[in-house]
Protein backbone atom coordinates (compact mmCIF):
# COMPACT_ATOMS: atom_id res chain seq x y z
CA UNK A 1 0.00 0.00 0.00
CA UNK A 2 2.53 2.54 1.27
CA UNK A 3 4.83 1.58 -1.58
CA UNK A 4 2.11 2.08 -4.64
CA UNK A 5 1.53 5.29 -2.84
CA UNK A 6 4.96 6.17 -2.85
CA UNK A 7 5.63 5.10 -6.74
CA UNK A 8 2.47 7.32 -7.40
CA UNK A 9 3.92 10.37 -6.01
CA UNK A 10 7.38 9.87 -7.24
CA UNK A 11 5.34 9.17 -10.72
CA UNK A 12 3.29 12.78 -9.91
CA UNK A 13 6.40 14.97 -8.82
CA UNK A 14 8.09 13.62 -12.25
CA UNK A 15 5.08 14.55 -14.73
CA UNK A 16 4.22 17.73 -13.20
CA UNK A 17 5.16 21.38 -14.29
CA UNK A 18 8.01 22.36 -11.73
CA UNK A 19 7.52 26.42 -11.30
CA UNK A 20 10.14 28.45 -9.56
CA UNK A 21 8.83 31.81 -7.94
CA UNK A 22 11.46 34.07 -6.42
CA UNK A 23 10.15 36.18 -3.66
CA UNK A 24 8.31 33.24 -2.35
CA UNK A 25 7.51 34.32 1.74
CA UNK A 26 7.04 37.87 0.57
CA UNK A 27 3.23 39.00 -0.36
CA UNK A 28 2.93 38.39 -3.64
CA UNK A 29 5.29 35.38 -3.65
CA UNK A 30 3.48 33.45 -1.20
CA UNK A 31 0.01 33.86 -2.99
CA UNK A 32 1.70 32.78 -6.23
CA UNK A 33 2.83 29.82 -4.47
CA UNK A 34 -0.46 29.12 -3.54
CA UNK A 35 -2.37 29.68 -6.60
CA UNK A 36 0.44 27.70 -8.65
CA UNK A 37 -0.12 24.79 -6.64
CA UNK A 38 -3.75 25.10 -6.58
CA UNK A 39 -3.43 24.97 -10.25
CA UNK A 40 -1.11 21.45 -10.06
CA UNK A 41 1.90 22.48 -10.39
CA UNK A 42 4.98 21.58 -8.11
CA UNK A 43 6.27 24.61 -6.73
CA UNK A 44 9.53 25.48 -6.08
CA UNK A 45 9.79 28.41 -3.72
CA UNK A 46 12.98 30.60 -2.93
CA UNK A 47 13.48 33.75 -0.75
CA UNK A 48 16.54 35.45 1.23
CA UNK A 49 13.93 36.46 4.08
CA UNK A 50 15.20 39.66 4.14
CA UNK A 51 11.52 41.27 3.98
CA UNK A 52 9.60 38.05 3.16
CA UNK A 53 8.22 36.24 6.39
CA UNK A 54 7.81 32.37 6.43
CA UNK A 55 4.81 32.59 8.16
CA UNK A 56 3.25 33.39 4.66
CA UNK A 57 4.34 29.59 3.30
CA UNK A 58 4.53 27.76 6.42
CA UNK A 59 0.94 26.22 5.54
CA UNK A 60 2.92 24.76 2.11
CA UNK A 61 5.56 22.97 4.34
CA UNK A 62 4.02 19.46 4.62
CA UNK A 63 2.92 19.31 0.68
CA UNK A 64 4.86 17.13 -1.31
CA UNK A 65 4.63 19.12 -4.33
CA UNK A 66 6.26 22.25 -2.58
CA UNK A 67 9.85 22.58 -1.84
CA UNK A 68 11.54 25.88 -0.38
CA UNK A 69 15.17 27.34 -0.89
CA UNK A 70 16.28 30.15 1.50
CA UNK A 71 18.67 31.71 -1.13
CA UNK A 72 19.94 34.98 -2.65
CA UNK A 73 19.20 35.10 -5.98
CA UNK A 74 22.12 37.73 -6.73
CA UNK A 75 24.03 34.62 -6.31
CA UNK A 76 24.04 32.40 -8.70
CA UNK A 77 20.70 30.18 -8.45
CA UNK A 78 21.35 26.36 -9.32
CA UNK A 79 18.25 24.18 -9.25
CA UNK A 80 18.26 20.37 -9.98
CA UNK A 81 16.16 18.80 -12.88
CA UNK A 82 13.64 20.49 -15.25
CA UNK A 83 11.68 23.53 -14.81
CA UNK A 84 9.40 24.92 -17.02
CA UNK A 85 8.27 28.64 -15.35
CA UNK A 86 10.33 30.93 -13.26
CA UNK A 87 8.34 33.76 -11.47
CA UNK A 88 10.98 36.60 -10.59
CA UNK A 89 8.78 38.24 -7.62
CA UNK A 90 11.95 38.73 -5.09
CA UNK A 91 12.51 42.72 -4.49
CA UNK A 92 12.48 44.92 -1.44
CA UNK A 93 8.79 46.68 -2.12
CA UNK A 94 7.91 49.68 0.43
CA UNK A 95 9.48 52.64 0.05
CA UNK A 96 11.08 52.78 3.37
CA UNK A 97 12.96 49.55 2.74
CA UNK A 98 14.62 51.59 -0.57
CA UNK A 99 16.00 53.58 2.01
CA UNK A 100 17.39 51.24 4.19
CA UNK A 101 18.71 48.70 1.67
CA UNK A 102 19.03 50.53 -1.34
CA UNK A 103 21.79 48.21 -2.53
CA UNK A 104 19.94 44.33 -2.59
CA UNK A 105 17.07 46.65 -3.60
CA UNK A 106 19.18 47.23 -6.46
CA UNK A 107 21.03 44.00 -6.70
CA UNK A 108 18.11 41.95 -6.82
CA UNK A 109 16.39 43.53 -9.77
CA UNK A 110 19.73 43.60 -11.83
CA UNK A 111 22.19 41.04 -10.80
CA UNK A 112 19.28 38.87 -9.59
CA UNK A 113 17.15 38.92 -12.69
CA UNK A 114 20.42 38.45 -14.95
CA UNK A 115 20.90 34.63 -12.62
CA UNK A 116 17.45 34.23 -13.34
CA UNK A 117 17.16 34.65 -16.97
CA UNK A 118 20.36 32.53 -17.05
CA UNK A 119 18.66 29.50 -15.35
CA UNK A 120 15.82 30.06 -17.53
CA UNK A 121 17.88 30.00 -20.90
CA UNK A 122 19.55 27.06 -19.38
CA UNK A 123 16.50 24.74 -18.56
CA UNK A 124 14.62 26.40 -21.46
CA UNK A 125 12.14 27.88 -19.51
CA UNK A 126 9.32 30.92 -19.86
CA UNK A 127 9.89 33.64 -17.07
CA UNK A 128 7.62 36.13 -16.10
CA UNK A 129 9.54 39.69 -14.20
CA UNK A 130 7.68 41.04 -11.63
CA UNK A 131 7.82 45.10 -12.89
CA UNK A 132 6.00 48.17 -11.76
CA UNK A 133 3.75 51.15 -12.01
CA UNK A 134 6.96 53.17 -10.23
CA UNK A 135 9.04 52.76 -13.97
CA UNK A 136 6.11 55.52 -14.98
CA UNK A 137 8.31 57.57 -11.97
CA UNK A 138 5.91 61.07 -11.08
CA UNK A 139 3.56 60.38 -13.70
CA UNK A 140 2.87 63.65 -16.55
CA UNK A 141 0.62 61.23 -18.88
CA UNK A 142 -2.65 60.17 -16.97
CA UNK A 143 -3.48 57.26 -16.54
CA UNK A 144 -0.50 55.26 -17.08
CA UNK A 145 -0.75 53.08 -20.42
CA UNK A 146 2.65 50.94 -21.39
CA UNK A 147 3.90 52.80 -23.95
CA UNK A 148 4.23 55.99 -21.86
CA UNK A 149 8.03 55.88 -21.25
CA UNK A 150 8.15 57.38 -17.37
CA UNK A 151 9.39 60.83 -15.78
CA UNK A 152 11.54 58.99 -12.86
CA UNK A 153 14.51 60.77 -11.15
CA UNK A 154 17.21 58.23 -10.92
CA UNK A 155 19.39 59.29 -8.20
CA UNK A 156 15.94 59.91 -5.40
CA UNK A 157 15.35 57.92 -2.85
CA UNK A 158 12.69 55.46 -5.18
CA UNK A 159 15.73 55.85 -7.67
CA UNK A 160 17.37 52.33 -6.56
CA UNK A 161 13.88 50.58 -6.95
CA UNK A 162 12.61 52.40 -10.01
CA UNK A 163 15.85 51.91 -11.88
CA UNK A 164 16.69 48.20 -11.08
CA UNK A 165 13.05 47.43 -12.34
CA UNK A 166 13.85 49.73 -14.98
CA UNK A 167 17.01 47.94 -16.09
CA UNK A 168 14.93 44.40 -15.25
CA UNK A 169 12.54 45.48 -18.08
CA UNK A 170 15.96 45.96 -20.51
CA UNK A 171 17.62 42.83 -19.86
CA UNK A 172 14.85 40.77 -20.20
CA UNK A 173 13.58 41.95 -23.77
CA UNK A 174 17.53 41.83 -24.81
CA UNK A 175 17.35 38.09 -23.39
CA UNK A 176 13.92 37.54 -25.47
CA UNK A 177 15.30 39.68 -28.89
CA UNK A 178 18.67 37.98 -28.51
CA UNK A 179 18.28 34.39 -27.06
CA UNK A 180 14.68 34.38 -28.08
CA UNK A 181 13.71 33.50 -24.65
CA UNK A 182 10.20 33.54 -23.53
CA UNK A 183 9.54 36.16 -21.59
CA UNK A 184 6.64 37.97 -19.82
CA UNK A 185 6.67 41.37 -18.33
CA UNK A 186 4.23 42.63 -15.62
CA UNK A 187 4.15 46.72 -14.65
CA UNK A 188 2.40 45.66 -10.70
CA UNK A 189 0.03 48.73 -9.31
CA UNK A 190 -0.46 49.14 -5.31
CA UNK A 191 -1.63 46.01 -4.56
CA UNK A 192 -3.07 45.20 -0.82
CA UNK A 193 -4.70 42.07 0.96
CA UNK A 194 -3.48 39.67 3.58
CA UNK A 195 0.15 38.70 4.07
CA UNK A 196 0.92 42.45 3.87
CA UNK A 197 4.03 43.13 6.58
CA UNK A 198 1.90 45.32 8.92
CA UNK A 199 4.28 48.13 9.40
CA UNK A 200 6.61 47.97 6.29
CA UNK A 201 5.54 51.48 5.55
CA UNK A 202 2.67 51.13 2.59
CA UNK A 203 -0.21 53.08 2.66
CA UNK A 204 -2.53 50.62 3.45
CA UNK A 205 -1.06 47.85 6.00
CA UNK A 206 -0.07 51.42 7.93
CA UNK A 207 -3.35 52.92 7.71
CA UNK A 208 -5.11 49.86 9.37
CA UNK A 209 -2.20 49.18 11.65
CA UNK A 210 -2.76 52.68 13.34
CA UNK A 211 -7.06 52.24 13.18
CA UNK A 212 -6.61 48.96 14.82
CA UNK A 213 -4.57 50.38 17.33
CA UNK A 214 -6.63 53.64 18.09
CA UNK A 215 -3.76 55.67 16.44
CA UNK A 216 -4.41 58.89 14.30
CA UNK A 217 -3.77 57.89 10.94
CA UNK A 218 -0.55 59.70 9.11
CA UNK A 219 -1.49 60.86 6.30
CA UNK A 220 1.43 62.49 3.98
CA UNK A 221 1.35 65.90 2.49
CA UNK A 222 -2.16 67.68 1.57
CA UNK A 223 -3.33 63.87 1.30
CA UNK A 224 -4.40 65.05 -2.57
CA UNK A 225 -2.13 62.70 -4.29
CA UNK A 226 -3.16 59.73 -5.74
CA UNK A 227 -3.22 55.71 -6.07
CA UNK A 228 -5.17 53.09 -7.21
CA UNK A 229 -5.41 50.04 -5.09
CA UNK A 230 -5.64 46.54 -6.72
CA UNK A 231 -7.00 43.43 -4.43
CA UNK A 232 -4.12 40.71 -4.63
CA UNK A 233 -6.77 37.73 -5.99
CA UNK A 234 -7.53 39.99 -8.86
CA UNK A 235 -3.47 40.89 -8.83
CA UNK A 236 -2.52 37.05 -9.03
CA UNK A 237 -5.24 36.31 -12.11
CA UNK A 238 -3.80 38.63 -14.18
CA UNK A 239 0.00 37.73 -13.82
CA UNK A 240 -1.54 33.90 -14.13
CA UNK A 241 -3.01 34.67 -17.25
CA UNK A 242 -0.46 36.99 -18.33
CA UNK A 243 2.17 33.32 -18.18
CA UNK A 244 0.11 31.60 -20.42
CA UNK A 245 -0.49 34.21 -22.94
CA UNK A 246 1.67 34.22 -25.88
CA UNK A 247 2.97 38.65 -25.02
CA UNK A 248 5.82 39.30 -24.42
CA UNK A 249 5.51 43.47 -23.94
CA UNK A 250 5.00 44.58 -20.70
CA UNK A 251 1.20 44.63 -19.70
CA UNK A 252 -0.13 46.82 -16.39
CA UNK A 253 -1.80 44.56 -14.10
CA UNK A 254 -3.56 46.84 -11.81
CA UNK A 255 -7.36 48.22 -10.52
CA UNK A 256 -7.86 51.94 -12.46
CA UNK A 257 -10.20 52.64 -9.48
CA UNK A 258 -8.31 55.98 -8.23
CA UNK A 259 -8.38 57.90 -5.04
CA UNK A 260 -6.86 60.63 -2.95
CA UNK A 261 -5.04 59.12 0.37
CA UNK A 262 -7.39 61.69 2.50
CA UNK A 263 -10.46 60.14 1.01
CA UNK A 264 -8.68 56.76 1.64
CA UNK A 265 -7.86 57.31 5.23
CA UNK A 266 -11.68 58.44 5.64
CA UNK A 267 -12.88 55.25 4.19
CA UNK A 268 -10.75 53.21 6.64
CA UNK A 269 -11.47 54.99 9.50
CA UNK A 270 -15.62 54.43 8.54
CA UNK A 271 -14.62 50.79 7.96
CA UNK A 272 -12.61 50.12 10.95
CA UNK A 273 -15.22 52.50 12.86
CA UNK A 274 -12.65 53.32 15.25
CA UNK A 275 -12.62 56.83 16.48
CA UNK A 276 -9.28 58.25 15.09
CA UNK A 277 -8.25 61.79 13.58
CA UNK A 278 -6.25 61.79 10.43
CA UNK A 279 -2.60 63.41 11.37
CA UNK A 280 -0.54 65.61 8.47
CA UNK A 281 2.71 64.83 8.05
CA UNK A 282 5.50 65.91 5.53
CA UNK A 283 5.41 64.38 1.88
CA UNK A 284 8.41 61.54 1.58
CA UNK A 285 10.91 63.27 -1.25
CA UNK A 286 10.10 61.80 -4.59
CA UNK A 287 6.90 60.50 -3.55
CA UNK A 288 4.48 60.44 -7.05
CA UNK A 289 1.49 62.87 -7.34
CA UNK A 290 -0.73 60.41 -9.19
CA UNK A 291 -1.16 56.57 -10.46
CA UNK A 292 -4.35 55.17 -12.29
CA UNK A 293 -3.19 52.15 -14.80
CA UNK A 294 -4.33 51.87 -18.44
CA UNK A 295 -5.33 48.61 -18.62
CA UNK A 296 -6.79 48.37 -21.82
CA UNK A 297 -4.17 46.07 -22.86
CA UNK A 298 -4.78 43.55 -20.14
CA UNK A 299 -8.33 43.32 -20.87
CA UNK A 300 -7.83 43.20 -25.11
CA UNK A 301 -4.94 40.58 -24.91
CA UNK A 302 -5.48 38.75 -21.25
CA UNK A 303 -9.16 39.10 -21.28
CA UNK A 304 -8.95 40.27 -17.43
CA UNK A 305 -10.50 42.60 -15.57
CA UNK A 306 -10.23 43.53 -11.85
CA UNK A 307 -13.61 42.12 -10.03
CA UNK A 308 -13.11 42.71 -6.12
CA UNK A 309 -14.04 46.73 -5.28
CA UNK A 310 -12.04 48.37 -2.67
CA UNK A 311 -14.63 48.30 -0.06
CA UNK A 312 -14.57 44.63 -0.39
CA UNK A 313 -11.05 44.24 -0.61
CA UNK A 314 -10.27 46.32 2.13
CA UNK A 315 -13.03 44.76 4.47
CA UNK A 316 -10.86 40.88 4.02
CA UNK A 317 -7.62 42.90 4.88
CA UNK A 318 -8.99 44.21 7.56
CA UNK A 319 -10.40 40.87 8.82
CA UNK A 320 -6.87 39.54 8.38
CA UNK A 321 -5.08 42.21 10.42
CA UNK A 322 -7.80 42.12 12.96
CA UNK A 323 -6.86 38.28 14.05
CA UNK A 324 -2.79 39.64 14.94
CA UNK A 325 -1.83 39.54 18.53
CA UNK A 326 -0.86 42.40 20.20
CA UNK A 327 2.56 41.23 20.03
CA UNK A 328 2.08 41.48 16.28
CA UNK A 329 0.11 44.33 15.98
CA UNK A 330 2.66 46.47 18.14
CA UNK A 331 5.72 45.20 16.96
CA UNK A 332 7.89 47.92 15.63
CA UNK A 333 9.90 47.14 12.34
CA UNK A 334 9.18 50.41 10.26
CA UNK A 335 6.56 52.05 12.54
CA UNK A 336 7.14 55.89 12.77
CA UNK A 337 9.96 55.57 10.57
CA UNK A 338 9.18 59.13 8.60
CA UNK A 339 7.94 60.30 11.88
CA UNK A 340 10.80 60.06 13.52
CA UNK A 341 12.74 61.68 10.83
N1 LIG B 1 1.18 57.39 2.69
C1 LIG B 1 0.59 58.13 3.69
N2 LIG B 1 0.71 57.69 4.98
C2 LIG B 1 1.39 56.56 5.32
C3 LIG B 1 1.98 55.79 4.29
C4 LIG B 1 1.84 56.23 2.99
O1 LIG B 1 -0.04 59.17 3.44
O2 LIG B 1 1.46 56.24 6.54
C5 LIG B 1 1.04 57.84 1.30
C6 LIG B 1 2.36 57.97 0.54
O3 LIG B 1 2.92 59.25 0.77
C7 LIG B 1 1.91 57.77 -0.89
C8 LIG B 1 0.72 56.83 -0.78
O4 LIG B 1 0.30 56.87 0.58
O5 LIG B 1 1.48 58.98 -1.45
C9 LIG B 1 1.03 55.38 -1.14
O6 LIG B 1 2.19 55.02 -0.46
P1 LIG B 1 2.80 53.55 -0.46
O7 LIG B 1 4.04 53.60 0.34
O8 LIG B 1 1.76 52.59 -0.06
O9 LIG B 1 3.14 53.20 -1.98
P2 LIG B 1 3.69 54.03 -3.23
O10 LIG B 1 2.55 54.02 -4.16
O11 LIG B 1 4.06 55.44 -2.82
O12 LIG B 1 4.86 53.26 -3.72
Amino acid sequence: MSIIFYLVLWYNLNVMQNVLITGAAGFLGSHLCDRFIKEGFRVIGMDNLITGDMKNIEHLFPLPQFEFYHHDVTKFVHIPGKLDYILHFASPASPIDYLKIPIQTLKVGSLGTHNLLGLAKEKNARILIASTSEVYGDPLLHPQSEDYYGNVNTIGPRGVYDEAKRFMEAITMAYHRFHGLETRIVRIFNTYGPRMRLNDGRVIPAFIGQALRGEDLTVFGDGLQTRSFCYIDDQINGIYKLLMSEYSEPINIGNPEEITIKSFAQEIIEQTQKKVKIKYLPLPEGDPMKRKPDISKAKEILNWLPEIDRKKGIEKTIEYFKDFSDERLYQSDHRNFYANQ
